[in-house]
This record gives structure tokens, C-alpha cells and sequence, in this order.
């Protein structure tokens, strides 16, 4: 890693993503990007036409600092409808700058210099970073991949591990079901344990939880937040990027008891202290479409995953099948002679016009050689697409 002579320290090591150089490969190459994890179709229309019809207002000026009234009040219905759950829209709820926002500034608020904070490797990319931020120390749980092309086979990990990394100094655990990027759906003997490691070593939770309607077969999504004991302690963080296909947007939120809250919006009010004013009334009026546009974007993008998953498997590429989220993850040991996922990605866009990200990136420093055979593929694109990239796989070149 060269480092960058401008950088602080904190910083070192988070320079460039193999996500740029990805992009750029799919550019040079005309090749199609399965990459980066957004969708290619606009969202629904009636939560567009409140944004278009929103921009020229009074909504184009800074909102309230917590957030809008109507999105608050909109996010904790929402809440209450999926989970059970009551937040007071005033006191614990907070609108963000995305999911995104709410992660970074709930570990500057909460995290001391020196403070550890346990996630389950591999990690959404930004976690390193904002844990980095505030100075804390990551202390990573191995999700261990099952193998490829098995049905119903999911991700575990070992309980003595998640014990083992409650140390002294640990602060919070930094939850991320649906996860990202193995697609997995923490289940409820699973959170039951996180529960009382949380609970035994006094921590706080961080539930990432903006796949929360993207879950397949049946999979139920429980929010950590609803296990018993959980909810004084927990800040749950919701995007309306994924879930409305409107990532551009950052309007996320989190909810929690008052005083976790009020924290966050400290850190908040620093970083953006307000953004999105014209979409912040669309995400609300999204939040309150009926449940079938919720079971519909699920059922949809499980079609997607389908597609995506038999065309990989046809094309001799073995494929953990998700269980949520937008990825599926491919083993290349049996495809590539050193079993190396970025030479495989590298190679890809030549060998059959397509692009993928090594995940072994989404390991934290040191332990990149545990996901170094395995690559991501998205499946959150238009059915045309989906189809060329399919057809373009099975014509792969050795
Ligand atoms: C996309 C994503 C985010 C970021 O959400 P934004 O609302 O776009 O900031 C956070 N966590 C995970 C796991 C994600 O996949």
C-alpha cells in the first residue's frame, strides 16, 4: 500500500477502491457492470412525482436539522408497521445523509479513540473507514462461506469467535443484516447469541439494516432491535436508497431510545447538518406505500437473483445463491489457476465482457487472504441486461 503524503494517519490505507478501478475497466472495455450494487430503473412513480413536484418549494431550503416532520413521523410508522416498534418521532428518530451518514456519525458520537467495535467480516466497505475516523479499533467475526452451488446453503459463523472478539475495550457491535456483501440474513438463534453478547458485555448495537424488504424465499428479516433487552441499546439505521432505488438520493435515518439519538445528531449536525429537501417528502410518501409495493420489490429482485445465479452456474462459475440484498458471491479456485479473485475480475471484462469486484476487499486489513477466492456479481439491473450478461458468461473465453 503506498501511502499518501497529505493523508492523515487515521486515513492511511483507505485510498482508492478497487471499485474505481472496476468501473474504469468496464468503461475501456464496453463491457457490462456488475460491480458497483445499484439498480438501472427509476423508482416508483409516486414517489418521484412528490420530489419533481416538491423542487421550486420552500423544500429546496435547509430542513429541519433532525429532519422533516412528515419523514420522521413516516419513518417511525414504518417502523411500527414491519417491526412492532414505537419511536417518538421527535426524540428518536433522526434523518440522515444516507445510511451512510448515520454509520459514520453514530461511531464519531459514540466511539472513543482506542474503543473496539466488533462486525462481522467481511464488512460493507465504509465500516473500516468511519470506525477509523473516530479513532476506534475494528475487531472483526469470520463469516465462513458455505460452498458453492449448494442449495439453502447460508453463511455461519462460530460463536466462540464472536465471544472471543468482546474484549475489554469493546464499545458496540456493528450489526449489518441483510448483509453485504454475502447476502446473508442473520437469523433469529443467531441474533438470540448477538443479544447476549451485547447484553453480557454492556455494549451498544448499531443494526445496518437498508436491505431490510430485500429478503427472498420466504427469509424473514428480523430487526435486532425487537429481541428482548435490545431496544434501549440499539440504533437501527434504514436508507431509502435501496429499498425506493433511489441511492442517489441519501435520504437515510436512524432510530433509537432519546439519548442514542441525540448523540447522533450532535455528530450529524457537523457533518451535513441537513441535505435532501426535496426527496426527504418523496422517501415519507414511499414509506407509507401499501405492503404489496414491499413483497413486490422483493419478489422481483428474487427473480433477478434467480437469473443471475443459473446463468453463473451454467456458465461453470460456482455461486453462493443470497438469501437477500442486491449479490451473489462466485468461487473462482475452480476456474482460475491461483484461485486469485482480483486477477479473475481483472481478466473478466476480456475474457467475456463483463464485471464483477473482487470481495476480498470487503475483508479489514490483514485479512483480505480469507475472501481472496471469492467475487461479486450484482443482480439489481434491467432483465436486458441481466440477459446479455448471462449470455456473454456462457460464451466465456478460457
Ligand atoms: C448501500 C449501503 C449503505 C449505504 O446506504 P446510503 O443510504 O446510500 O448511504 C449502507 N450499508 C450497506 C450494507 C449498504 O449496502
Amino acid at each position: 500500500m503506498t501511502g499518501q503524503p497529505y493523508l492523515a494517519e487515521r486515513l492511511q490505507g483507505f485510498g482508492t477502491t478497487v471499485f474505481a478501478e472496476m468501473s474504469a475497466l468496464a468503461v475501456a472495455t464496453g463491457s457490462i457492470n456488475l460491480g458497483q450494487g445499484f439498480p438501472d430503473t427509476p423508482g416508483p412513480p409516486e414517489v418521484l412525482d412528490v420530489a419533481r413536484a416538491a423542487i421550486g418549494t420552500m423544500a429546496d431550503q435547509y430542513p429541519p436539522g433532525p429532519g422533516t416532520p412528515e419523514l420522521r413521523a413516516a419513518v417511525a410508522a414504518h417502523v411500527e408497521r414491519f417491526r412492532g416498534l414505537t419511536y417518538d418521532p421527535d426524540t428518536e428518530v433522526l434523518v440522515t445523509a444516507g445510511a451512510t451518514e448515520a454509520l459514520s456519525a453514530a461511531m464519531l458520537a459514540l466511539v472513543e479513540p482506542g474503543d473496539e467495535v466488533v462486525v462481522f467480516e467481511p464488512v460493507y466497505d465504509s465500516y473500516a473507514a468511519a470506525v477509523a475516523m473516530a479513532g476506534g479499533v475494528l475487531r472483526p467475526v469470520p463469516l465462513t462461506p458455505p460452498p458453492a452451488d449448494t442449495e439453502d446453503a447460508v453463511w455461519t459463523f462460530d460463536p466462540a469467535d464472536l465471544r472471543a472478539a468482546v474484549g475489554r475495550r469493546a464499545k458496540l457491535l456493528l450489526l449489518n443484516t441483510p448483509h453485504n456483501p454475502t447476502g446473508k440474513v442473520f437469523g433469529r438463534a443467531e441474533l438470540d447469541l448477538v443479544a447476549e453478547v451485547v447484553l453480557g458485555a454492556g455494549l451498544l448495537l448499531v443494526a445496518d439494516e437498508v436491505y431490510e424488504h430485500l429478503v427472498f424465499d420466504g427469509a424473514r428479516h428480523v430487526s435486532p432491535a425487537t429481541l428482548p433487552g435490545l431496544r434501549d441499546r440499539t440504533l437501527v439505521v434504514g436508507s431509502g436508497g435501496k429499498t425506493f432505488s433511489t441511492t442517489g438520493w441519501k435520504v437515510g435515518w436512524t432510530c433509537g431510545p432519546a439519548p442514542l439519538v441525540a448523540a447522533v445528531r450532535t455528530a450529524k449536525q457537523f457533518l451535513t447538518y441537513v441535505n435532501a429537501g426535496p426527496f426527504q417528502p418523496a422517501v415519507a410518501a414511499g414509506l407509507a406505500l401499501p405492503d404489496a409495493y414491499f413483497t413486490g420489490i422483493a419478489r422481483d429482485l428474487q427473480r433477478r437473483r434467480d437469473v443471475l445465479v443459473a446463468g453463473l452456474r451454467a456458465a461453470g462459475l460456482p455461486t453462493i445463491s443470497p438469501e437477500a440484498t442486491y449479490f451473489a458471491t462466485v468461487d473462482v479456485r475452480g476456474v482460475q489457476p491461483d484461485g486469485d479473485g482480483l486477477a479473475f475480475c481483472r481478466a473478466l471484462p476480456e475474457r467475456a465482457g463483463v464485471v464483477a469486484v473482487p470481495a476480498g476487499v470487503f475483508w479489514t486489513a490483514g485479512h483480505a487472504h480469507l475472501g481472496r477466492h471469492l467475487v461479486r456479481f450484482a443482480f439489481c439491473k434491467r432483465d436486458e441486461v441481466l440477459d446479455e450478461a448471462v449470455g456473454r458468461l456462457s460464451r466465456m473465453s478460457a
